[in-house]
């Protein structure tokens, strides 16, 4: 088997409920919609954290993010980032001779030793963190903010970019790429700005969206997934490539247009809403047309995944959570998932436990607490996938079994409620001297964008 180009398109809070193969009734997604069409669909795919920073450190490594010492978000300067000594899927596919590049948003450390060029990427071209991490807002405040640095490799490129063009350029970024190595492998992971607010959207979008800025946000990812499926047609390569798209986590849903219908709860939280998001493949000729798998997969299963599809393994040398799911991507018959349970942490707090069908909350807090509130809560997500129907009482046996779930996880990942340190935790990556990557200068020529609405997003113009 020839080893195939790989492209990961990854979406910032993109919720469940948002793409019309999804169901959603108001964003336009006709590109992946017809995505999910031409490959399969998965209903009951999981990201590994609520947050972004711990679920791209999971989404790289293949592991838990508390097992890498990532189980946070990272704001700009901080000292901590993903450990130089983990090993990324760009690590693993570039030593099996695929050219890397990542275009969009890293987030998982802005000082040198973490940067994805220092992680296995041959190239980058983005975002260090999140988008609204820059100045925009009310003047006084800007001298005190780090403005938002567009990066190409370790270098800072320009300083609060204009966002409403930024998705456009991040495209041509991949196109280019894309062309210079037709020949192949390449492995390209393009993690979207959108959906996460601040949304700076491209006045065209507006116009035909049917959801605001919101819905403009979503046909604007749509537009560029066309662009990339043409381009792969285009140059022959469609049958040469698996497209993977997805995103960090679930939507805010708090009133900004995003939807995690009809999964509970939000991002920042441990209902399926959190945590439960769109992953759809593609590969002309190898994926199973107009698949739908429900059996649980992970975002931490990419790693061993495409290390095996790229003829190598994942890391031997440490304890790795994800596990290869091709079977389920190539439509084999019979293939199951490969988890017997889940683990649903958010930071260092052990919320749920999952079993199979079962679900089992063990508290509830919020996104950047400390504390949590107990909580005694069962779900059959088979028949209840909204988590509305406690069985807590009904089912003492599963209670029971989930129960020792929870005490195998805390164990190896340890559990800040209850006051225990994991024993399968690595260190978390950290610099003694860090600085931002840029200072705030109002004469400096390359800040371009100084928006001026600090409470309403800008949409457009
Ligand atoms: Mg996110």
């Amino acid at each position: 088997m020839k080893r195939p180009n790989v492209i990961l398109i990854n979406c910032d809070d993109l919720g469940y409920g948002d793409l019309g193969c999804y169901g959603s009734t108001v964003n336009r997604t006709p590109a992946l919609d017809r995505m999910a069409a031409e490959g399969v669909r998965f209903t009951d795919y999981h990201v590994i954290s609520p947050v972004c920073s711990a679920s791209r450190a999971a989404l790289m490594t293949g592991c838990y993010p508390q097992r890498v010492g990532m189980p946070g978000v990272l704001f700009p300067g901080q000292p901590l980032g993903l450990h130089p000594d983990e090993i990324t899927i760009a690590d693993v596919l570039g030593a099996q001779g695929y050219r890397t590049k990542i275009v969009g948003k890293w987030h998982c450390g802005d000082q040198p030793a973490f940067l994805p060029t220092n992680h296995g990427f041959d190239e980058y071209y983005g975002l260090p963190y999140s988008n609204d991490m820059g100045i925009q807002g009310p003047a006084e405040k800007r001298a005190a903010r780090v403005p938002l640095p567009l990066m190409r490799n370790g270098e800072v490129i320009q300083q609060q970019p204009d966002q409403r063009g930024l998705t456009e350029r991040y495209m041509e970024q991949c196109v280019r790429f894309i062309r210079d190595h037709r020949e192949g492998p390449f492995f390209l992971y393009l993690a979207h700005m959108y959906v996460h607010v601040p949304l700076f959207v491209p006045q065209r979008f507006l116009k035909t969206s049917r959801n605001g800025g919101y819905g403009g946000a979503v046909e604007c990812i749509d537009w560029v997934a066309e662009v990339l499926f043409h381009e792969l047609e285009r140059l022959g390569i469609d049958g040469e490539t698996l497209v993977i798209f997805t995103s960090d986590n679930g939507s805010r849903a708090g009133g900004e247009g995003g939807s995690n219908a009809p999964l509970r709860g939000t991002k920042g939280t441990t209902w399926e809403g959190g945590q439960r998001v769109s992953f759809i493949v593609r590969w002309p000729g190898r994926v199973p047309e107009g698949g739908v798998c429900d059996e649980l997969v992970t975002s931490m299963d990419l790693m061993p995944t495409l290390a095996r599809l790229a003829g190598a393994t994942e890391p031997r040398d440490r304890r790795i959570d994800g596990r290869d799911i091709a079977p389920l991507l190539f439509g084999e018959p019979g293939a199951r998932s490969p988890h017997e349970v889940f683990y649903y942490y958010i930071r260092d707090r052990l919320e749920a436990v999952r079993k199979g069908k079962w679900k089992l909350h063990l508290a509830k807090g919020a996104m950047f607490a400390r504390e949590a509130e107990p909580l005694n809560a069962l779900y059959d997500l088979d028949r209840d996938v909204g988590e509305e129907r406690n069985v807590f009482d009904e089912h003492p046996d599963v209670v029971a079994e989930l129960m020792e779930v929870a005490e195998e996880a805390r164990e190896d990942l340890g559990d800040t409620i209850k006051g225990v340190a994991g024993k399968g935790c690595r260190p978390v990556g950290e610099v003694p001297d860090p600085k931002p990557l840029c200072v705030y200068d109002e004469n400096h020529p390359y800040i371009v964008a100084a928006y001026d609405t600090p409470d309403t997003p800008v949409m457009g113009g």
